[in-house]
């Protein structure tokens, strides 16, 4: 294939990227948007291999089959639960690969360049390597935070502020050492040394992140992994590369801001970390027990339901653990035909990935026209008879409106215990992935459906069928 060509279809390629993301923003166009990503990586795949860069194909065949037969092979033996942090790790591996085609373009020899464009090159690979670097070691520890591998609580070093600082000026004094023909130190040295400092600033970033923060840190990974493909695009001198890598680093950026904003938080303050403090265990913001819970059993929730006029379902973390989702859909038929009007409440953190709860309710066949986003819908809880919450839990925490002293203060939520009952199916009374108490289980018009969202829902189902 000429170079033309080549160009061609990466232009064309490109035009597909753009079409998927654009696809990938509402739930209704996403598989049309999956697919055009699938052609449009097809097609710069194909183009980059049989285009003139590429000597022997026989190495990038190879290569490919072992990544694309692990990549199959992980794809379909993931669990939808575990899929944060496939998607961490799939960062990670953009991050890696960054940092290895920065060392090996620094130490390609068959290079040669002079002056300005030396420079040019040589500040593509440092960048390169501290973005890869920094995205590799921050998604490891995400994927490892998102396990459960390592605990969600932020690790806060004294001096924590101070230490990114001197990480920060030690990368840029290396870099001038780095760029200096004159320093006489070994370039490859000096890499190491700044790689070694981006590794521990990734590092110590995720560790000091607080559970209720992880969305953002997902979301700010994604974007640095789109970062890292840029850079390495510069180094090959790959078009595609680069602008692929920018849409992904916007699309990212884009996506860290929406969820700042769906936490009420600064991106800045994010970074800084600390917030939401352990993971899975309760800390009680007022100390201890809140007063009683009143529990309920699977057929008194079906009687609230059957005469019910409005009801709103709140999926969370839980109904992805119990894999719930098309039990849950036909409760919603059921009560649907008997004319009660069903809505699903989508906070944009619930469970664990954006758009984590939009993917199972699709999966499920949930129609789009009866999901509605929290700043839908979060209005209309006054007016709603029953709210079935399933597996969440930090969504649906009032502490963040009603304690100031809370460590999610501030944090918008479904504001489920305005409705006349609300009833919360979990298996205990655990704290979710922030890690604090929740007063919405005490409250008089909350009931607790006590056990596994999929086999309580079951029972619901049953119960709602015989009557
Ligand atoms: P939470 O993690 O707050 O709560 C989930 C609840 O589900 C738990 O309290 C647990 O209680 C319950 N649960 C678990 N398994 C089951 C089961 N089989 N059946 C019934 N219940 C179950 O989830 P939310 O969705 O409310 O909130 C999401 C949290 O995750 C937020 O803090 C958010 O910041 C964070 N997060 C979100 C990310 C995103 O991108 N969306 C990424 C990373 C973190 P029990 O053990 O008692 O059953």
């Amino acid at each position: 294939m000429n170079e033309g060509l080549v160009t061609v279809s990466y232009i064309i390629a490109t035009i597909l990227f753009v079409l998927s993301l654009g696809g990938l923003s509402t739930p209704e166009t996403a598989r049309r948007g999956n697919y055009y990503g699938i052609a449009g990586m097809a097609l710069a795949i194909l183009a980059t291999i049989l285009g003139p860069k590429v000597d022997s194909l026989w190495p990038v065949i190879i290569a490919m089959s072992v990544g694309g037969t692990i990549g199959l092979y992980a794809a379909y033996k993931v669990q939808m639960t575990e899929m944060p942090e496939l998607v961490a790790l799939m960062h990670s591996l953009v991050g890696l690969a960054a940092v290895l085609i920065g060392y090996a373009t620094y130490v390609d020899s068959s290079v040669e360049l002079k002056g300005v464009e030396k420079a040019i090159h040589e500040i593509e690979i440092y960048l390169g390597i501290l973005i890869g670097a920094v995205t590799f070691s921050g998604s490891v520890i995400a994927f490892g935070k998102l396990s459960g591998r390592i605990s969600g609580k932020p690790l806060l070093l004294p001096g924590r502020h101070l230490l990114n600082l001197a990480g920060l000026l030690g990368v840029i004094f290396v870099a001038k050492l780095f760029l200096n023909v004159d320093s006489g130190l070994s370039g490859t040295f000096l890499l190491m040394i700044m790689t070694g400092i981006a590794l521990a600033f990734g590092i110590h970033m995720v560790m000091a992140i607080g559970g209720a923060d992880m969305p953002v840190v997902v979301s700010m990974l994604n974007s640095y992994s789109g970062w890292a493909a840029s850079a390495t695009g510069f180094m090959f001198g790959n078009d595609l590369l680069i602008v692929i890598g920018a849409l992904v680093g916007s699309s990212g950026a884009i996506l860290s801001y929406i969820m700042c904003r769906a936490m009420n938080r600064h991106f800045l303050s994010v970074i800084a970390g600390g917030f939401g403090t352990a993971g899975g265990t309760v800390v009680s913001s007022g100390g201890g027990p809140q007063g009683e819970v009143l529990p309920i059993a699977a057929e008194e929730t079906a009687e609230l339901l059957r005469n019910a006029s409005k009801v709103i379902i709140v999926p969370g973390y839980g109904m992805a653990v119990a894999q719930a989702q098309h039990t849950v859909f036909e409760i919603t038929k059921l009560l649907r035909e008997r004319k009660i009007d069903v809505h699903f409440a989508i906070h944009p953190v619930a469970g664990r990935m954006p758009g984590h709860m939009n993917v199972l309710l699709a999966e499920a066949k949930v129609p789009y026209d009866i999901v509605a986003e929290m700043d839908e819908i979060n209005h209309e809880f006054p007016q709603t008879d029953v709210v079935m919450v399933i597996g969440a839990n930090d969504i649906v925490n009032p502490a963040a409106q009603e304690d100031p002293g809370s460590p999610i203060a501030g944090m918008p939520v479904l504001e489920v215990w305005k409705a006349k009952t609300s009833i919360v199916m979990k298996r205990s009374m655990a704290s979710g992935y922030a890690g604090v108490d929740n007063p919405l289980f005490y409250k008089e018009n909350n009931r607790m459906l006590f056990g596994d969202a999929k086999k309580m829902l079951d029972e619901v189902l049953s119960v709602l069928r015989s009557g």
